[in-house]
């Protein structure tokens, strides 16, 4: 059964000019999409990217990554919301740039997981500190 899963990438400067995440799509049955990069040439790039593909295929994907070099660190499926210190404020909502955290009509913050691309955007600008994103990959 086809999934979904987000990965962190960092390339090693020795391995900029592979096309080792294009490949991926050749050689194996999944599609994927970058979600966030940050890649100066000549030096370490990073990149946050979500694969599509049944699991066994995307595990193979992963490996080819690791194979070719590559640091491949996994993450979460989205930002984290601890329910205890939001006061349902909205601020983040404000920041989101697909959409993912909306309040309901009740004016009950929502999170929808599948549109998180791990931008990182509403962590800081909650003003109680509610929301993690929980990856080591800093873009700073
Ligand atoms: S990490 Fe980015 S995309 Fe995900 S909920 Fe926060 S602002 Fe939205
Ligand atoms: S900014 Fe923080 S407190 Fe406000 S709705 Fe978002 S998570 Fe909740």
């Amino acid at each position: 059964m086809a999934m979904k899963r987000k990965v962190g990438l960092v390339f090693p400067k020795e391995r900029m000019n592979q096309p080792v995440v294009c490949d991926i799509s050749r050689r194996f049955d999944l599609s994927y999409n970058i979600l966030r990069a940050k890649i100066d040439v000549g030096m370490v790039g990073k990149m946050i990217m979500e694969i599509e593909g049944d699991r066994d295929v995307t595990e193979r994907a992963v490996n080819y990554l690791r194979d070719g070099g590559i640091i491949v660190i996994p993450m979460p499926e989205s930002a984290v919301v601890n329910r205890e210190k939001c006061v349902d404020c909205g601020a983040c909502t404000g920041v989101c740039p697909t959409g993912a955290l909306s309040l309901s009509p009740a004016g009950e913050l929502l999170l929808d997981n599948e549109q998180c691309v791990l931008c990182d955007a509403c962590r800081p600008a909650c003003p109680m500190r509610a929301i993690t994103t929980q990856h080591d990959l800093s873009f700073d």
